[in-house]
């Protein structure tokens, strides 16, 4: 062990102290690469039909309060660093949220019409703050693509594997492990929030039934086995002693209907 931690603080890999894989990469290259990927994605306005924050103020509003509720926590370690930017993204076939580095976060209207409780969505954004904030989304990156390909990408260079990454990032698969950590992660920033803390494992559960109805949503695709996620959660709120009641709900009947 001892071994192990002087070999990280030898070669400063950032992502040794949670033992789920090497990051390279600095916290200016994080952000560098989220900028580089919120730039293709808005400028792609057929792939990403993202709802521009004029003419959406209600629902952007709700949001954006949504994830400052969540920013409460101080178990998120680059609150402050990130720019935690949203965007709506209109496509309501799409049961899907996606993060990118420096924490550029999208969420698709499918997603947020699908739910019918806003704990159930904040778990869901604890999840995708997580996966910014542990930067599993560089390693999974670098994984995907190989290091000089996500390093050039990220200094600016690399543009024709810009788009290329940017389409990759709603499907970008996580490991079980990045998977796990994300869902712990909300745990426990959800429990400095009003939010009920499991409301990740609300979703799941919605998705594990209309798996069995024979539907196939997006999210299991890059999110695998939500029956034992949700048994996971629900014993980590526990363990914690975290609330897991629900938070009054009000708003969100009125932000679903705002979202068009
Ligand atoms: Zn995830």
């Amino acid at each position: 062990m001892r071994k192990y931690l002087f070999f990280c603080l030898l070669l400063a890999f950032s992502a040794c102290k949670n033992g789920l894989g090497l990051n390279v990469f600095t916290l200016q290259q994080d952000k560098q690469l989220g900028d580089k990927l919120k730039a293709e994605i808005l400028s792609n306005p057929s792939k990403y039909p993202v709802l521009p924050y004029q003419g959406n103020e209600k629902a952007y509003n709700y949001l954006y309060a949504m994830r400052d509720e969540i920013l409460k926590s101080d178990k998120i370690r680059y609150r402050s660093q990130f720019k935690w930017e949203l965007h709506i993204i209109k496509d309501d076939k799409t049961l899907n949220a996606f993060a990118a580095p420096g924490g550029f976060m999208c969420v698709y209207t499918g997603l947020i019409k699908y739910l019918e409780h806003a704990d159930h969505l904040a778990g869901v954004l604890g999840h995708e703050i997580a996966h910014a904030d542990q930067r599993h989304s560089t390693q999974a990156m670098t994984k995907a693509y190989g290091l000089q390909v996500v390093t050039q990408v990220a200094a600016g260079s690399g543009g024709g594997q810009l788009a290329e990454i940017a389409a990759g990032l709603t499907q970008l698969s996580f490991s079980r492990g990045h998977e796990k950590d994300a869902d712990e992660h909300s745990v426990e920033y959800l429990c400095d929030t009003r939010y009920a803390s499991n409301g990740a494992a609300g979703f799941f559960e919605k998705l594990v039934a209309n798996k069995a109805a024979g539907g196939t949503p997006a999210f299991l695709s890059t999110h695998p086995s939500p029956k034992n996620r949700v048994k996971d959660i629900n014993d980590l709120a526990k363990k914690l002693r975290c609330k897991t009641t629900m938070a009054d709900n009000t708003g969100w009947a009125q932000f679903k209907a705002s979202v068009k």
